[in-house]
């Protein structure tokens, strides 16, 4: 089995939003803004190869929306998912399933993308991975497809309806996956986020996605105010991140705009950073 670290690209959301209760003046020392209180963050997905199975943990946030959609987010930085997948020589109709930990649009976008017709003509949406087989859970489909008030600008249809109309939709329970990968469920952030977690060279990866978006977030009342139930958060986050230091698991930072894995250690202020760099460095 092998990874491979997938960058999609930078983009920038609201840092007050990112940090929610915790005061800017203490999460700017580790997170600098800019002048729009704006911080930087990753969009980093995670390739498995294993056997015959070629499977991409989330796709970024693809190319389809609006320049005025874009402008609020600042894309940056000179990956995207194309790229990064040829850097690999991983052809997209190689891809076997796409495992969407949640539809939120910056972790699924890139699963369907514009075709550049001419100016007069209406744009032509294609699936990026036609062969693939796209994973997620009935709970959270049917919330993206009839999102509550508060989370309706992150359910964009175009970014997974196509995915059923052309029949390559897939649910899938917790439980295990394929032999060496499983999946449990997290409902803090939205309902029924997929959290995978991935056994190789006899460790534990867990693709964190949007239960731990970056190593700034590892103190327990760092929780996102794009949250939906921010106390369940708290709890999955004491939970999971106690058992994550006692099994020395190497947590995959999605979004951490610099580092892409950590592992965390018990402190006697809580939980806190142990080792953080490159994914290949904590495979060894
Ligand atoms: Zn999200």
């Amino acid at each position: 089995m092998k990874l491979h670290v997938i960058n999609t690209g930078k983009f920038k959301l609201d840092g007050g939003a990112m940090f929610g209760v915790v005061p800017k003046t203490i999460w700017s020392k580790t997170n600098p803004a800019d002048k729009n209180n704006m911080c930087s963050w990753a969009m980093r997905c995670l390739l498995i190869e294993d056997g015959d199975n070629k499977i991409l943990i989330d796709t970024g946030i693809g190319n389809k929306q609006s320049e005025k959609f874009f402008q609020y987010f600042y894309l940056h930085g000179k990956e995207n998912l194309a790229e990064s997948l040829n850097q690999v020589n991983i052809h997209p109709d190689k891809i076997t399933h796409v495992f969407f930990t949640h539809l939120h649009f910056d972790h699924c976008g890139g699963a369907i993308k514009k075709i550049k017709t001419d100016d007069d003509e209406d744009d032509i949406l294609e699936l990026m991975f036609k062969n693939a087989i796209h994973l997620t859970n009935k709970k959270h489909w049917d919330l993206a497809n009839n999102p509550n008030k508060r989370e309706k600008a992150s359910f964009l249809k175009e970014n997974f309806q196509l995915i059923e109309f052309k029949k390559r939709l897939q649910f899938i329970n917790e439980g295990k996956l394929f032999p060496n990968i499983s999946v449990k469920f997290f409902h803090g952030h939205t309902s029924s986020q997929m959290i995978p977690f991935i056994k190789i060279n006899n460790k534990t990866l867990v693709f964190m996605a949007d239960l731990l978006p970056s190593i700034g977030h590892i103190p327990l009342p760092y929780v996102m105010s794009y949250d939906t139930q921010p106390l369940i958060t708290l709890q999955e986050k004491k939970i999971f991140l106690e058992e994550a230091a006692d099994k020395k698991y190497i947590l995959f930072l999605e979004h951490d705009y610099i580092y892409e894995c950590c592992t965390v250690k018990k402190t006697d202020k809580g939980i806190r950073v142990d080792k953080y760099g490159k994914m290949e460095e904590f495979l060894l």
